[in-house]
């Protein structure tokens, strides 16, 4: 498979949505079946990277969800 990227700033900029410190990972998912097993496999990958390159990637944590009755998930 060969893959075109178009980028408007130059490579590893700090404006894209994905720029930051910190990302969450969750595995609190339920728009469709196959989220949750998509997401057990990146977890193993990021294991994986973390194994190669001897860096630590992610800690693990748990994840208190709150809303208000009027902002329920659908
Ligand atoms: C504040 C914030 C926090 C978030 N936190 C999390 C989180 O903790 N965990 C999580 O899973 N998700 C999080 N998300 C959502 C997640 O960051 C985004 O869904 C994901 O990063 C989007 O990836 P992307 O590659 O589609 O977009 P981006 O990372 O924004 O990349 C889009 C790229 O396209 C380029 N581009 C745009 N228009 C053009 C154009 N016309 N020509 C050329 N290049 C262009 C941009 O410069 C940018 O580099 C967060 C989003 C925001 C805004």
């Amino acid at each position: 498979m060969q893959v075109l990227g178009l980028e408007q700033f130059s490579i590893a900029h700090d404006k894209g949505s994905s720029h930051g410190l910190s990302r969450i990972i969750r595995l609190a998912y339920h728009e469709h079946g196959s989220y949750v097993p998509l997401l057990r496999s990146a977890f193993q990958l990021w294991r994986e990277l973390e194994a190669e390159t001897g860096q630590v990637c992610g800690a693990p944590t748990r994840l208190l969800w709150r809303c208000t009755k009027s902002k329920t998930m659908a």
